[in-house]
């Protein structure tokens, strides 16, 4: 089989952004090793969170006069634990406040056990044309440990009945690296995930986070994560069993086919502008770094009395836009494109960064491609080590070199 160049594609680039991220905080049963905002799920939760993001679209709509978002992401928690009743009430907030431009990428972050008729039903008919789908593994003893509540045939049977309601874009989220993983599970779960033809997978390492059950046992000692080069052989694996059944790495934790990239994600790792809604949720919007109250109490409580439901809002600065741009740009499979970035930025980028960059070339931690640079593919998973080092060499701007 031919394989696909490394992305993202010139046109996934294009299409990203501006996105809308609506977070959804529901879970039946959270997972071992979740820190994500989430809550238990309930009727009269839910009538909340429908309430309070009306009024929170309502006061960000004005904002956003005029803008047709390319993407829109329905992440959680487990949006797909609305029941259809209330994703169409969702849905109607958001598509009365924003408007959606002709062919927006629309997600909807689903877990196998809640795949259903009626749902699928709802969310073609708005028009969600594709399905990120929580698998982590495929090994039943696995999914006990992670607190997955589905077993390891679920996400099979949604992938075929979400393919027979005509979803033409699937997604997978695997997870390796946690406590008790193993490498022979961990082919047999690439095996199982690459037999369902997903168009784009994301696989990525376990961290242990606190207040959760097994990152805690991580911190007492009870629960040991992998070594960090079986961890890194494990990527290797995923990358190499990925790349031949023809999904191309196009981020440290992302692979494709060509096209199939997810064009709101790109929108935050090219730094676009997206306005998010919802408890917990993130926003760069005109400048301006935000981020909401985690809990859905706080955040609802906050939209009924007519406050800002953000708990941190920060303007960016020159030197914070460059920084994000080498750290999340280099994540990219084919690097920095400075094509990419507005005039502005890119002189911001050069001046912060060009000598810090020449040092990395010249180290063999980057490679200069035609218009940027990249972190050569044998590092890629030991990404996060090598933007640490560039940071540590960034250079202070000048007043004259703060364009803005
Ligand atoms: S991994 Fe997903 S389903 Fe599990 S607790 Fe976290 S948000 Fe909920």
């Amino acid at each position: 089989m031919n394989r696909p160049a490394d992305g993202p594609g010139r046109a996934a680039r294009f299409a990203a952004g501006p996105a809308l991220y609506v977070h959804v905080p529901f879970c039946a049963v959270p997972c071992a090793y979740c820190h994500f905002s989430k809550e238990h799920l309930s009727g009269a939760a839910v009538e909340r969170w429908l309430a309070a993001l009306e009024l929170e679209a309502a006061r960000s709509a004005p904002g956003a006069r005029g803008v047709a978002f390319r993407s829109l992401f329905f992440g959680g928690g487990t949006p797909s634990a609305l029941s259809p009743r209330h994703f169409r009430r969702a849905w109607e907030t958001i598509t009365r406040h924003f408007v959606l431009a002709q062919g927006a990428e629309v997600t909807l972050e689903a877990n196998p056990e809640t795949v259903k008729p009626g749902l699928l039903d709802a969310w073609a008919d708005a028009g969600v044309n594709r399905l990120s789908m929580g698998a982590q593994s495929f090994v039943p003893e696995e999914l006990a440990a992670l607190g997955r509540i589905h077993d390891e045939k679920k996400p099979a049977q949604a992938f075929a009945l979400a393919r027979a309601y005509g979803f033409e874009r699937l997604s997978l989220d695997l997870m390796f690296g946690f406590p008790g993983h193993r490498i022979d599970h961990w082919r047999h779960t690439l095996d199982a995930a690459l037999a369902l033809a997903p168009e784009h997978v994301s696989a990525y390492g376990y961290i242990p986070e606190h207040d959760t059950p097994m990152g805690d046992a991580v911190a007492r000692g009870e629960r040991h994560t992998v070594p960090p080069e079986c961890e890194a052989e494990m990527h290797a694996i995923a990358d190499q069993r990925f790349k031949s059944a023809g999904l191309a790495p196009y981020e440290t934790s992302n692979w494709s086919r060509p096209g199939a990239e997810c064009r709101h994600n790109l929108a935050y790792w090219l730094r676009r502008d997206y306005l998010a809604l919802g408890p917990s949720a993130h926003a760069l919007w005109r400048g301006e770094r935000s981020a909401n109250t985690r809990a859905l109490a706080d955040w609802a409580d906050r939209l009924e009395r007519g406050e800002d439901p953000a708990m941190e809002r920060e303007r960016e600065t020159p030197e914070s836009r460059a920084d994000e741009t080498m750290m999340l740009g280099l994540r990219l499979a084919n690097g920095l494109d400075l094509g990419d970035l507005s005039a502005e930025a890119r002189a911001e980028l050069e001046a912060r960064y060009a000598e810090a960059f020449a040092a990395g070339v010249a180290g063999a931690r980057l490679e200069r491609t035609r218009r940027g640079w990249r972190i050569p593919a044998a590092q890629r998973f030991v990404a996060d080590d090598t933007l640490a080092w560039l940071a540590v060499r960034a250079r202070p701007l000048a007043p004259l070199e703060r364009a803005a």
